[in-house]
């Protein structure tokens, strides 16, 4: 049998692959730590982290650990049965967000899943009957299923599929749209503390602040998407907590099991108490191998210290893009280990191919933004590493 190289398997995803995705253009084989490798062995290292995911690197030993543990142990039970890991990773969600002894978590499999989850959250929140309508944000990302997609506010994304599942607005970022926005008929506020997949984009000065005091005015609950914000990358275990805000339920997934696939809706307050028996549920959400892949993974971060080390290795990063002056460089958006680049020019794709070709993985979210998400396990060394590909990479592509 020949071996899968670079040049080798195109035609066969091409031909094998739903056409819903991009085909991409190469394929990797293995990973340690901040480090890929491809079929042909050539190294990357990688700054993506499987878009905030891969929270601590590639073939972490306690991932590992946890992972084949578990699985010779028991990795699948229905829901008529509770297992330890499930029930560990709910308490130690309910302690890290804070949501505390009335909060309440549901576990599915992805972050469309929790989302899903929280769109079902706020039905739940009827009042009289005609809290029927939520708002969410344009430019937004939400996840790719049919109520994760009703939210996002990307009309490219969603046209192809509709009618969209009615009840959702989409406001401008600003505290003026959601003053005017918001009344006593809605049911959820629905956010990402940053917009991840439009480039990296931060809300406005207060706006957090703001939809807490205005969902509150109205009793309509504040929802927030930390799928790509949570698990330490910004600087705090969730972004929220950065912003001196308490939310009525959050969404988590990605970095939670550092790629094993796992979803969270967690509940804070009178949330907690929306959901009765049997209104929901997935065959593998929760399921003993995801959750205590989750667990091992949350407690590294835990105790190695990780969460406010994201705070200074995303100086380290901000510092070191200042310091190449590069004039394609307009803004350094996010915050910790989530971070942005504005570019003049719509040039990101170019530079995105430079740093591969310089052995990098950085990502293009659109044309004129650079997205990078190291894992949070990312050392000084490697982000040094790091300037100096994309500072490459950028005189490439200038
Ligand atoms: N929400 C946000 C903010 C995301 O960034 C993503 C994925 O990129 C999702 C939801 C969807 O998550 P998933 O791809 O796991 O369904």
């Amino acid at each position: 049998m020949s071996m899968t190289t670079q040049t080798g398997w195109n035609d066969r995803f091409g031909a094998s692959l739903m056409r819903s995705l991009t085909p991409p253009k190469i394929m990797l084989e293995r990973g340690r730590g901040c480090r890929v490798w491809d079929v042909d062995g050539k190294e990357y290292l990688d700054f993506l982290a499987g878009i905030a995911v891969n929270s601590l690197g590639h073939a972490h030993p306690a991932v590992v650990e946890a992972v084949t543990d578990q699985a010779s142990k028991l990795m699948h039970v229905s829901n008529y049965f509770a297992t330890p890991p499930q029930l560990e990773l709910a308490e130690r969600l309910k302690r890290i967000t804070g949501a505390g002894d009335a909060g309440r978590v549901y576990f599915g499999n992805s972050g469309a899943e929790a989302n899903e989850a929280a769109f079902k959250l706020a039905r739940l929140n009827k009042g009289d009957g005609s809290r029927t309508r939520i708002l969410a944000l344009q430019n937004s990302f939400h996840g790719r299923t049919m109520g994760a997609l009703a939210l996002t506010g990307k009309p490219a994304l969603r046209e192809d599929f509709e009618p969209m599942i009615p009840g959702v607005e989409h406001i401008d970022s600003t505290i003026e749209a959601l003053e005017a926005a918001i009344d006593d008929q809605v049911a959820a506020l629905v956010l990402e503390p940053i917009k991840g997949e439009a480039g990296v984009v931060d809300l406005p000065e207060g706006f957090l602040a703001a939809a807490r005091a205005l969902t509150e005015q109205h009793g309509a609950l504040l929802i927030l998407d930390e799928i790509q914000t949570g698990v330490g990358r910004t600087g705090s275990w969730f972004a929220f907590q950065g912003h001196g805000i308490t939310p009525d339920a959050i969404t988590i997934a990605k970095g939670i099991a550092g790629g094993f696939p796992i979803g969270a809706l967690v509940t804070f307050g009178w949330a907690s108490d929306l959901f009765s028996a049997g209104q929901h549920g997935s065959t593998f959400g929760g399921n003993p191998l995801a959750t205590r892949v989750a667990n091992a993974v949350l407690g590294e971060i835990e105790t190695t210290g990780l969460v406010e080390a994201a705070r200074g290795k995303g100086e380290r990063i901000r510092a070191g893009i200042a310091a190449i002056g590069s004039p394609l460089v307009d803004e350094v958006r996010g915050e910790g280990l989530l971070v942005g680049i504005g570019l003049t020019r719509p040039v990101a794709p170019a530079i995105n191919t430079a740093a591969l070709e310089r052995g990098l993985i950085v990502n293009a979210p659109n044309e004129s933004s650079i997205r990078i998400a190291p894992p949070l396990i990312v050392s000084d060394a490697e982000i040094d590493e790091f300037l100096v590909i994309l500072a490459q990479a950028m005189e490439a592509a200038a």
